[in-house]
């Protein structure tokens, strides 16, 4: 038999057939809905109290609710691969809170902070899909935490599982003055209409969707499972291109264009249709396999989008033109007008840690400065919209006295950190004190530096953040000190770039975490020393 028959027919794909549950994870979703457990957690777990939780509920359908159980401290990264999940599990949750396209009120962020203050003893990070992540939370107290996100119009639904996850959309839909669309209709059309929907909540693996008409492409498009791009068509029509198929982890892949043009208001049956295909096409034989990239792989875009077009929309999509290219930052930290007169302020927290109070903060001084509306960025930043040009300097030195800054370094502007050790229990390293400490020790070091420069830190070898498209990606993993004794460190990938290409593993080269600080160092100054005039480091390396 020829390989891709062969493959074809182990990989669990529903379409063809093969609907027996191939691994326990799939078992566990044949068994009952994810989006089932949501009733068991508020009538029965969270009376009875975390030792009447089912496993199969606690380490499988509570993600469809955002809720991971977090890691027991004390717990060295030697032991992650060694010690069974019951040994891992700590008693308390990580709650994620899906902010679909970063928007937020300040009423909706002053929720979060009073939620994170008292359920979450003041914990909060802000991840690089804009969502907002609690530590600590105890079971007991998940029903009310619902009712308090969801009276001011948020959730926790399909936050984390094989589901269709936040959808990311630009901070600045609908006020930039160069974006090509506001994609905000479409974001919450798809996310209304099929969020929680019964017809996507058992996916072979996680789903991520963008949908923007950012300038900068801060959606980072590239590496979602569907993303829509804002373009406009040769007929000057504005609409979107659409990729599908990117992805990080352990066999990074870039999304591939379809090269079709998606009318606005097509949008949520296409996005329906391609994920529909990944719920039916998908490979649910192995979970390393099962994201929509492999079958993209497979399958190749043209082949992909003909079974869109014939099986899923019943008709042909026209040809598009690809997105312009993107700005140098794809991000928006900074004072910059927008089309309506106002300014935005968007600022950076280290390594998208904050904690309780600092959202109260935040969420006052947005409703005193601006009208309220906050922001969430793709690179665990925040952004205050609306504040007119006359008060954009005050604004930014209050959120420099609560050290959130408007002007950041380099290393301020572009670290991002996982979670790490903290609270991941897939983690072999921290990650968000080390990159927090490494910020600061840089900015003392290097204070003049200035070019562009992103550096990554990841816990494991997966991609919470996206290490294999910075330009000094850090894998954590343990590595050997100068005694030969095992400790924390980092594998190096140099030179990632999104869309371009995926830093490069050199060999051997390895850092503990104690010479981490030095390491950077040494490589920033070389470059900074020996770069051209507007060389990138990516260029460079
Ligand atoms: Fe956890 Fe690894 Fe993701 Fe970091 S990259 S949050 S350690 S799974």
């Amino acid at each position: 038999m020829p390989p891709a028959t062969r493959r074809k027919r182990g990989e669990g794909q529903w379409a063809l057939g093969y609907r027996e549950p191939l691994n326990k994870n799939e078992e566990n979703k044949k068994n009952d809905d994810g989006l089932n457990v949501r009733r068991r957690i508020i009538d029965i777990y969270a009376k009875r109290g975390f030792d009447s939780i089912d496993p199969a509920d606690l380490r499988g359908r509570f993600r469809w609710y955002g809720l991971y159980t977090q890691r027991r401290p004390g717990i060295d990264g030697g032991k992650t691969a060694v010690l069974a999940d019951e040994e891992l599990d700590d008693r308390y949750f990580m709650l994620r809170v899906r902010i679909d396209g970063g928007q937020l009120t300040s009423e909706q962020l002053r929720t979060i902070a009073d939620i994170s203050v008292r359920y979450a003893r003041g914990t909060a990070d802000i991840t690089d899909r804009q969502n907002i992540q609690l530590h600590w939370v105890e079971i007991e107290n998940v029903p009310t935490i619902w009712e308090r996100l969801e009276a001011v119009g948020l959730r926790t639904t399909e936050a984390c599982g094989d589901t269709p996850r936040v959808i990311i959309g630009c901070p600045l839909a609908g006020i930039a003055a160069d974006e090509v669309i506001d994609a905000t209709p479409q974001l919450r059309a798809v996310a209304d209409r099929y969020i929680g929907s019964p017809e996507f909540s058992n996916l072979p693996r996680k789903f991520k969707t963008a949908i923007s008409g950012c300038a900068a492409h801060c959606t980072v498009h590239e590496i979602n499972d569907v993303a829509f791009v804002g373009v406009v068509n040769d007929a000057g029509e504005v609409g979107y291109d659409l990729f599908v198929g990117g992805g990080l982890s352990t066999n990074p892949m870039f999304a591939k264009r379809l090269g079709a043009f998606v009318a606005p208001e097509r949008v949520p049956e296409v996005w329906a249709g391609v994920t529909s295909i990944f719920r039916d096409y998908g490979y649910r034989r192995l979970r390393s396999r099962a994201r929509l990239k492999f079958l993209m792989q497979d399958w190749g875009a043209e082949k992909f989008r003909e079974v869109l077009e014939k099986e899923y929309l019943g008709y042909a999509l026209p040809d598009g033109p690809p997105p312009a290219d993107p700005l140098p930052h794809r991000d928006h930290v900074g004072i910059r007008p927008q089309k309506d007169g106002d300014y935005y302020v968007g600022f950076a927290p280290k390594a998208g840690r904050v904690n309780g109070e600092l959202l109260r903060v935040v969420a006052d001084l947005a409703e005193r400065y601006g009208s309220g509306r906050v922001r969430t960025t793709t690179e665990q930043k925040m952004v205050i919209l609306d504040v007119p040009e006359s008060r954009t300097e005050a604004l930014a030195d209050e959120l420099a006295r609560h050290d959130l800054q408007v002007r950041p370094s380099t290393f301020r502007r572009q670290t991002m950190a996982c979670t790490g050790i903290e609270y991941c229990k897939l983690a072999i390293v921290e990650t968000k004190q080390r990159a927090m400490d490494l910020i600061d020790e840089l900015e003392k070091r290097l204070p003049d530096f200035d070019q562009p420069l992103s550096i990554n830190l990841n816990g494991c070898p997966n991609a919470c953040a996206r290490i294999q498209v910075a330009d000094i990606g850090l894998k954590g993993q343990l590595v050997l000190d100068e005694n030969g004794d095992q400790v924390e460190g980092y594998q190096i990938h140099l030179g990632g770039q999104v869309g371009a290409s995926f830093g490069r593993k050199v060999r051997g080269l390895k850092t503990t975490s104690a010479e981490l600080t030095d390491y950077i160092e040494r490589i920033v100054r070389r470059f900074d020393e020996q770069r051209r005039e507007g060389e990138t480091f990516a260029e460079w390396v």
